[in-house]
């Protein structure tokens, strides 16, 4: 049976991966602060510890043996990472690059191969001169979330040199009912559905022109996994690579949550523009549709719409709570 070893469960894509594995058969340990499983993964085995106490994870990693290593852990927000870069660089960049290396010491006490996927992020393009990027846009981060995420993408390079199976998923946005609401999304989805329901009157955002290729989370994870298994490792720009700005995300979700006027409820708040803020960041799936037989498979409005919905059913069993 194939072992799995997952780090950042309880986020979004932590989540979907770990039903995932459990829906194939796999045995998933994961690493969590704390020990209560995903409420929609409850058989995965929880190791409680921090990825940065790299002994002790590389402790547990060499006890468990796994056949394959999933890093999703990190702070995952941008705008954290302006507000915490030194603990951005240690969790985001220092401890995945322990993982990396106890990732291959398992594969040399073990002598078999062990398939690390790390989950980078297209911040580590930067502000590209190019759109959409690829697999050879340089990497030129410009906040120090992508400059964390863009020490591992090369150290991903350097350890494949050493032989272990590593993967950079080099992961656009994506979203979910499951992305926590400090994200822009999921703050517009919430605010969308509260103020269909009367429970607010305002949305505060930044810059409404910023441009992402947003896709489906449970896709996203489904072409780590396919990564984590390809005969050859290689990085791979997971991407829809369709861009749209902030502003067609707020206007495709008040119109779900049945306001067509979005415009009367929407603030731009200057402390929420970011002071580097990539205004076009769009991927080139190719390597990834041809080499994996990848490719999203939920569309712009579906998944502002699967949002929205969620949210407003939050909002109606909040109003109906004594
Ligand atoms: P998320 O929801 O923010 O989850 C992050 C996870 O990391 C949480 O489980 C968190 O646990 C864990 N974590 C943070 N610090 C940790 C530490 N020191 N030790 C152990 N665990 C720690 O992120 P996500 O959206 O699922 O994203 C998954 C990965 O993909 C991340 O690496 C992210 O940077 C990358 N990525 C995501 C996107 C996207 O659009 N979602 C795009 C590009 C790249 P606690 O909650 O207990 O702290």
């Amino acid at each position: 049976m194939t072992l799995a070893f997952i780090t950042g469960i309880s986020g979004q894509d932590g989540s979907y991966l770990a039903e995932r594995l459990l829906a194939e058969g796999v045995e998933v340990h994961a690493l969590a602060h704390a020990l209560e499983p995903p409420p929609e993964a409850p058989g995965v085995e929880l190791h409680r510890g921090d990825l940065t106490d790299s002994d002790e994870v590389r402790a547990l990693l060499v006890d468990l043996a796994p056949d394959e290593v999933y890093n999703l852990a990190a702070l995952s927000s941008v705008a954290r990472s302006w507000e915490e870069p030194d603990l951005t660089a240690r969790v985001n960049g220092l401890a995945a690059a322990a993982l990396l290396d106890s990732a291959l010491l398992v594969q040399e006490k073990q002598g078999r191969p062990v398939r690390f996927v790390q989950a980078s992020s297209a911040e580590i393009f930067g502000e590209p001169d190019r759109s959409p990027q690829d697999e050879s846009t340089p990497v030129r981060p410009v906040n120090p979330y992508g400059a964390a995420k863009a020490f591992v993408h090369h150290m991903v390079d350097v350890y494949r040199h050493r032989e272990l199976h590593a993967v950079s998923a080099i992961l656009y946005n994506h979203e979910s009912p499951r992305r926590p609401d400090h994200f822009v999304t999921r703050k517009i989805t919430s605010t969308a559905a509260a103020i269909a329901q009367g429970r607010a009157d305002v949305l505060a955002l930044g810059n409404l022109d910023a441009r992402r290729d947003w896709g489906w989370a449970p896709d996203y994870v489904d072409a780590m996994v396919r990564a984590a298994r390809a005969d050859v490792p290689r990085d791979y720009v997971v991407a829809t690579g369709v861009g749209r700005s902030v502003r067609d995300f707020v206007a495709a979700a008040f119109a779900r949550a049945g306001l067509s006027d979005w415009e009367r409820y929407v603030v731009v708040d200057p402390e929420f523009v970011r002071p580097a803020d990539p205004t076009e960041l769009v991927g080139d799936a190719t390597l990834a549709r041809t080499a994996l037989g990848w490719s999203p498979t939920v569309g712009f409005d579906e998944i502002v719409g699967r949002m929205v919905d969620a949210d407003l059913r939050q909002e109606r069993s909040a109003s109906v709570r004594p």
